[in-house]
This record gives structure tokens, C-alpha cells and sequence, in this order.
């Protein structure tokens, strides 16, 4: 089962695709989560992704489709996979399309997670993810057993740089003129279904296990 996680930054992508992937045992593939490792390695890519990333805009296409596209050979997707954040625009969409074409496959399912952008910017401030693993948590919405510590890994929680208030409304506006365009991308292609990020975590995965069966 080939997943596309659509839907604005904040929406739930990352915590529903977690949810899929225990149940449907397939990896999850994160461009954001792959450029913060590299930017914390220090790395060629996380050096030029990092001045993008804080500003809030996208990392140019040329330095993300190659990547995705070889990850995507890997041998953990062979039965599948989830791709969080990736495509964000038309040109990674295409590029994804075509890469995927070549290999006599496609995407089966396009999951929009939709929500107002107020919505988003409410619920952004109160995310925190783990400066150590990388989980994320929310004050209110799922909330870690001990204030400001991970559940998993003990790490300290912090608030990234790119869900500062001002920064998510810049995210907003970037994701509404170059990622939105792709839900009629992909409902041309029969394979968009939209969820209403609203009904909170349970709602939400039961309305995905509905579609995905
Ligand atoms: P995310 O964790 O998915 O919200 O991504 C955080 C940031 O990483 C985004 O605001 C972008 O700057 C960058 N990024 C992640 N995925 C992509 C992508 N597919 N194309 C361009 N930039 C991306």
C-alpha cells in the first residue's frame, strides 16, 4: 500500500501516518524529519535545507525529489510505504509520478487531513517534538505523561523553530500557493480521499481505517 499524507503543515500528517504504520507495518518517509537528521549531522543537505526550513518556505525541488525517489528503493518499501510531506508541490508530484511509472507501480492512496488554517495555528502552539527521537506531542491534544520530557525516549521536548507563530503563517500562506494545488492533482487521478482534521486523534484514524480498510 503506497500512502500520500496530504493536508497543511500541523494538520496530523505525522501522527496519523504513525498510526498507519502500526498498523500496516509499511515505514513512513518524512522529508522534514530526513533534512532535521541531516541538519543535526551537520550535513552538505542540512546545511542548504536549514536557512529554508527556518524561514519557513520549501526546500528548492531538486534537492528533495532524488532523495525520496532513492529512498523509496529501499528494501523496507517494498510492501509499501507512507510518504509524510512529500510531494509539496506540483513539479515533486510529477516527479514522484514519473519515478513511479517507471517501475510499473503508482500511488493507491492520496489522504487529505483538512483543517482551517486558524485551527492550525492554534494548534501548532501548543505542539512539542522531541529534540531526541523526534516524537511528537501536544499540550492539550496528546499530551506526554511528564510536562516538557518524551515518553519515549525521555528527551527534552521543545517547540521547533518553524512552529513559531509567526513562522507557521508564513508555512500557511507557502503551503496554500505550492502544496494545495496537489488535491486536485491527485483527485484527477482518483485517489484523493479528505478526512476532517477536526475530530481529533481517535476520530481522525477511525475515519483513515474507514477508507483504508
Ligand atoms: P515538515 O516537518 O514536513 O513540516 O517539514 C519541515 C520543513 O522542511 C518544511 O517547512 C520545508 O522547509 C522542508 N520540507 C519538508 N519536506 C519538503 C518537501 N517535500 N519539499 C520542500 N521542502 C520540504
Amino acid at each position: 500500500m503506497k500512502i500520500i499524507m496530504l493536508g497543511a503543515p500541523g494538520a496530523g500528517k505525522g501522527t496519523h501516518a504513525k498510526g498507519i504504520v502500526d498498523k500496516y507495518k509499511i515505514p513512513t518517509i518524512s522529508t522534514g524529519d530526513i533534512f532535521r537528521q541531516n541538519i543535526k549531522e551537520g550535513t552538505e543537505l542540512g546545511k542548504k535545507a536549514k536557512s529554508y526550513m527556518d524561514a519557513g518556505d520549501l526546500v528548492p525541488d531538486e534537492l528533495v525529489c532524488d532523495l525520496v525517489v532513492d529512498r523509496l528503493q529501499k528494501d523496507d518499501c517494498k510492501n509499501g510505504y507512507i510518504l509524510d510531506g512529500f510531494p509539496r508541490t506540483i513539479p515533486q508530484a510529477e516527479a514522484l509520478t514519473e519515478a513511479l511509472k517507471k517501475q510499473g507501480t503508482a500511488i493507491d492512496y492520496a489522504l487529505e487531513i483538512a483543517m482551517e488554517d486558524q485551527a492550525i495555528v492554534d494548534r501548532m502552539a501548543g505542539r512539542r517534538v522531541c529534540a531526541k527521537c523526534g516524537a511528537t506531542f501536544h499540550a492539550v491534544n496528546i499530551p506526554p505523561k511528564v510536562e516538557g520530557v518524551c515518553d519515549n525516549c525521555g528527551g527534552e521536548l521543545e517547540l521547533r523553530d518553524d512552529d513559531k507563530p509567526e513562522t507557521v503563517k508564513k508555512r500557511l500562506n507557502v503551503y496554500h500557493e505550492q502544496t494545495a494545488p496537489l488535491i486536485e492533482y491527485y483527485k484527477k487521478q482518483g485517489i484523493h480521499h479528505a478526512v476532517d482534521g477536526t475530530l481529533g486523534v481517535e476520530g481522525v484514524a477511525k475515519a483513515i481505517s474507514e477508507i483504508l480498510g
